[in-house]
């Protein structure tokens, strides 16, 4: 954004919009679906996206999508950086007793990707607003990687489609959320383990 107030902006399009993603996320977290199985995780982002006016592509496997947000000089080589958020619920149950319960037998968001999708697509609903008054310089990829949690993922997502993949990724600990620099990703099923600390869990470019 050139000379302008951001975070009022923000500000503005979240007063408009908090409801929305919160049941969005909620939405989900009642719908979980395991790697490869996200279809209708996919489908209603893309269905989301295409109301803000962006065009997703759904990647080979049928679940996980790509959406280009182009600013300023977006398709003429400009920068580009990925935001990337993952689609998959793990195979445990939810033992909450909320209204937005799983409904799913053995399987829940509990590794918070339901709230990192939430938050792409916020973020996605904003940077279009921001484009379409050409407020946006370069091109920003959303990147909804499906499969995160097992083995394999990460070559969906088509990270390396990137000239120099500059990624952020979102992580939720304990209410917050962390915007980590350089690539992280969390579980592989086959990582071993053996550090101990009071506030680290496993991340390393995964799926
Ligand atoms: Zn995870």
């Amino acid at each position: 954004m050139r000379g302008h107030d951001l975070p009022g902006a923000l500000d503005a399009f979240l007063s408009g919009h908090t409801d929305e993603l919160i049941a969005f996320r909620r939405d989900l977290h009642a719908h979980p679906e395991l790697g490869y199985h996200e279809h209708r995780t996919t489908r209603i982002i893309a269905a989301r996206l295409a109301a803000a006016g962006l065009r997703a592509a759904v990647l080979p496997k049928g679940t996980g999508l790509l959406a280009d947000i182009d600013g300023a000089n977006g398709r003429a080589g400009g920068p580009v950086v990925a935001l990337r958020a993952d689609l998959d619920a793990l195979p445990v149950p939810d033992e909450k007793n909320v209204p937005y319960r799983s409904t799913v037998r053995n399987a829940c968001h509990a590794c918070g990707h339901d709230v990192h999708t939430a938050i792409l697509v916020g973020t996605g609903l904003f940077l279009a607003r921001l484009a379409a008054a050409g407020e946006l310089r370069g091109r920003v990829r959303l990147v909804f990687q499906p499969a995160e949690e097992i083995p394999g993922g990460r070559s969906a997502c088509a990270l390396g489609r990137l000239p120099q993949p500059a990624t952020k990724s979102s992580s939720v600990w304990l209410g917050r959320v962390g915007i980590p620099h350089g690539r992280t990703s969390p579980q592989t099923s086959y990582m071993r383990w053996e550090k101990s600390s009071p506030s680290c869990r496993r991340r390393y470019p995964g799926g």
